[in-house]
């Protein structure tokens, strides 16, 4: 290890290994950064190019392996040429034509694997130092239906049609287990999901409030050692502090984020967000009692999943499971609303927000979700631009904005990325909101100055985060507007107090 390492691994007996900061750390900064060893579609991938990620149609097929990509262009690229596409090619193993390109398609579930067990051939010093002590849970995962659905999709479609024999069935599960625990998504710049594969930050073991903010930068220049991660600080940690990221969706409730680490990462998380009932205050898996007034529902035991839920004013009792289908319900029909954006975007949130606004406690993780994705269409959507917006919705989104940061500086601490979305959605209703005002004199011009200077220093601390962001990423390119913005403002502070 250099010496310029800030972290240091560790091993347990019970836990494996983990990582400390071995000095202390400053938000912001970078603890390590590093390449995948391999990179690629993800388990349930719709039709993509193979050198670029985007998705395609499947009108194009590679010259040499008659597999989707682009055009010429995408076919040449490094990480298709130097990877499958010789094994393709070689063996003769084709793809085969399907009716939807945009439904997930099973025979891309074997590229990424492939492209693993090639790197090990390429690299096997990276290999035995770094990922084969990687985790893939076989024992576990050996009795489950994902080992029968790779045995047909995966080993015995490599060791099949593409002539890859050489690799050990045993193997070529371990790269499939080892991808399904620990790979991270990333997006392209296209933003498309893919799947990469970063050893050093796989060591990092799970908090449900993470402590590290990563960032990916898919070049999408088709190199295999593409896709970059930046590993840094999201708040100051003491040296010896040990060091965390989530493998899951930080704006899930407790028992959607536990089901989901057990079902795929195979453990059950204790951590301390887990284990409090309103998880940590912010009552994200709390729901309101319908029986009296002012009590709120909250899981007696949190680490028992189907364990009885209580009022915290009457005798009104429940049981997880109750639970676990109203969130199922709730899921559903955001899930209806995912690709819904504009105007109708904004109707069929608001809807299904007023639909459970009686039933959640204020701040329950799916309002949270559903004020992350409004706090954004407000001001952004087809007549809802800020101009369009009167103040009564001005003031709706800077109240979501305000929410929403209340939970997430708890979950979500420090430098993360929704922050920092949230801080620049925040800063423009504070403006326009403060200008009004003083317009029509409600405000006087001291007051409109001190609400000016509050958005500026609110969109100053969006740019301390977002600037950190790959520029391939949306992001990132959000963190350039911010910035030029932000300058902007400040050079002109006096102007716009004077002229407005
Ligand atoms: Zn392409
Ligand atoms: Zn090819
Ligand atoms: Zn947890
Ligand atoms: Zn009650």
């Amino acid at each position: 290890m250099s010496q310029n390492d800030l972290f240091q691994i560790k091993t347990n007996e019970t836990v494996g290994r983990y990582a400390v900061a071995s000095q202390a750390l400053k938000a912001g900064d970078v603890i390590f950064s590093e390449i995948p060893f391999a990179y690629g579609p993800k388990s349930d991938s719709p039709c993509l190019c193979l050198g670029c990620h985007s998705p395609v149609e499947c009108s194009y097929l590679c010259s040499k392996c008659s597999w989707p990509v682009c055009g010429p262009d995408c076919e040449s690229l490094q990480v298709h040429k130097d990877n499958e596409c010789q094994v393709f090619s070689s063996s003769g193993a084709k793809f085969q034509p399907v009716p939807d390109p945009t439904e997930l398609c099973l025979q891309y579930e074997c590229v990424t694997p492939l492209r693993v067990l090639l790197a090990k051939e390429r690299d096997p010093k990276r290999w035995d130092e770094e990922v084969a002590n990687m985790e893939a849970h076989n024992d576990k995962r050996r009795s489950k239906p994902i080992w029968e659905y790779n045995q047909h999709n995966i080993v015995e479609y490599l060791r099949g049609p593409c002539k890859l024999s050489r690799f050990p069935e045993e193997l070529v599960h371990t790269v499939c287990g080892i991808l399904e625990i620990n790979a991270f998504e990333a997006r392209t710049p296209s933003c498309y999901m893919i799947r990469c594969l970063f050893p050093k930050l796989a060591i990092l073991s799970h908090n449900c409030v993470s402590n590290i903010h990563h960032a990916v930068d898919c070049q999408a220049n088709g190199e295999i050692g593409d896709c970059r991660v930046t590993v840094r600080a999201a708040i100051d940690i003491p040296k010896d502090g040990e060091l965390f990221s989530s493998y899951t969706y930080s704006l899930w409730p407790t028992l959607i984020r536990r089901e989901f680490l057990r079902e795929s990462k195979f453990f059950e998380c204790t951590c301390p967000r887990c284990s409090d009932k309103t998880e940590l205050g912010t009552h994200m898996s709390s729901l309101k009692c319908q029986k009296c007034d002012n009590g709120v529902i909250l899981s007696v035991n949190p680490l028992e999943d189907v364990g009885e839920w209580a009022c915290t004013h009457c005798d009104y009792k429940t049981h997880g499971g109750a639970i676990r289908r109203v969130f199922a319900a709730i899921q559903n029909d955001l899930d209806q609303l995912e690709y819904v954006c504009g105007a109708e975007g904004i109707q069929s949130r608001e809807n299904v927000y007023k639909k459970y606004k009686s039933v959640l406690h204020p701040k329950n993780a799916y309002l949270t979700m559903l004020r992350s994705a409004l706090s954004q269409l407000y001001g952004k959507a087809e007549g809802y631009t800020l101009e369009d917006l009167p103040d009564v919705v001005l003031e709706r989104k800077l109240e979501m904005c305000v929410q929403l940061l209340e939970v997430l500086d708890v979950i979500e601490p420090g430098l993360s990325r929704i922050r920092g979305i949230t801080l620049y959605e925040l800063h423009a209703p504070m403006m326009v909101l403060a200008r009004h005002q003083y317009q029509y004199d409600a405000i006087t011009k001291e007051e409109f100055r001190e609400q000016l200077k509050k958005s500026l220093e609110t969109l100053g601390k969006a740019v301390e985060i977002l600037i950190k962001e790959p520029l391939s990423q949306p992001e990132g390119q959000l963190g350039q507007t911010a910035k030029m913005s932000y300058d902007h403002l400040l050079e002109n502070f006096d102007v716009l107090i004077e002229t407005a």
